[in-house]
């Protein structure tokens, strides 16, 4: 029998949880999801599990080539962007099929109050001082938003800073996915003046919708730009691009 392929799922979102445990259900491939590891107990899909940065593009391609990764499907977070550019690098160094799971972008409606920043940067740097800011862009993404002490943060992530925060600021320890009711509740109880979002696309869009019951403005910091590869934009389109794009077995 031949061995079964391995498909090393780059991971970190729930898409990526739900493609492992699809292709983990394919006769004649193995899902290895690869983790960050920063999150201290994360959610776990079927198939293998290895965790912790490759050591940049050289480190990944003596890995894909060490490990005989038959195709990388990139699932990263969309705001991901330095694994992608590695990963589409290092697979073209090894000659290995790079693709790419990205789920669209949200789109404003008619009712919305968004203005949209480049970079987290700029998005801490439009808030207007006194503001009461909900700001959802992780942990790793916050310094410059404790950094204003002139608004106050209410500043969600799933694990806490190293750090205590400053005065102006309160951590709330969270796990998404979050339902429009807690959204709302959460927005009510902190009489929230604006929301501070990245544009990540898919289950996290109950926040805006909150936003824009209550008439919230709304800072959407942009996708950074990742490197051209065919792309799917669900766990099954990707499933089935994996299929169509992996060499024939020999029969
Ligand atoms: P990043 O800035 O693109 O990557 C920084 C470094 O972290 C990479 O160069 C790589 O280290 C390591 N890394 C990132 N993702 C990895 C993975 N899946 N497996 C192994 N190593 C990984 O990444 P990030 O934005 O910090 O995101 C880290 C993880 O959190 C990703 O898995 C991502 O899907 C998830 N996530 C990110 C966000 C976000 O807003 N950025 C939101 C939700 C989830 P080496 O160079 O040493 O290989």
């Amino acid at each position: 029998m031949a061995k079964a392929r391995r498909i090393l799922i780059l991971g970190g979102t729930g898409q990526a949880r739900e493609l492992a445990d699809l292709i983990a259900g394919l006769p004649g491939l193995t899902p290895v999801t690869s983790l960050a590891g920063r999150t201290a107990k994360p959610i776990l899909p079927q198939g293998e599990i290895r965790s912790g940065g490759f050591g940049g593009v050289a480190g990944l391609a003596a890995y894909l080539r060490e490990n005989g990764v038959a195709l990388v499907a990139d699932a990263t977070h969309p705001f991901a962007a330095t694994m992608s550019a590695h990963a589409a690098e290092a697979c073209a160094q090894e000659a290995v099929p790079y693709l790419r799971l990205e789920r669209p972008g949200w789109e404003r409606q008619d009712e919305d109050n968004w203005r949209e920043a480049h970079d987290i940067a700029a998005a801490a740097a439009m808030i207007e001082a006194g503001a009461r800011a909900l700001v959802t862009v992780g942990r790793q993404e916050i310094a410059p938003f404790l950094a204003r002490s002139d608004i106050s943060v209410f500043a969600r992530m799933i694990e806490p800073l190293q750090d205590p925060a400053p005065g102006h600021a309160e951590i709330i320890l969270a796990r998404p996915p979050f339902s429009l009711e807690e959204e709302l509740a959460l927005m009510r109880e902190k009489e929230i003046s604006v929301l501070v979002a990245k544009n990540s696309g898919g289950a996290g869009y109950a926040k805006l919708i909150a936003a824009r019951m209550l008439f919230l403005p709304v800072v959407l910091v942009a996708r950074p730009q990742k490197p051209q590869a065919p792309l799917a934009a669900s766990a099954e389109e990707m499933r089935d691009l994996i299929l169509a794009s992996l060499p024939r077995l020999p029969a």
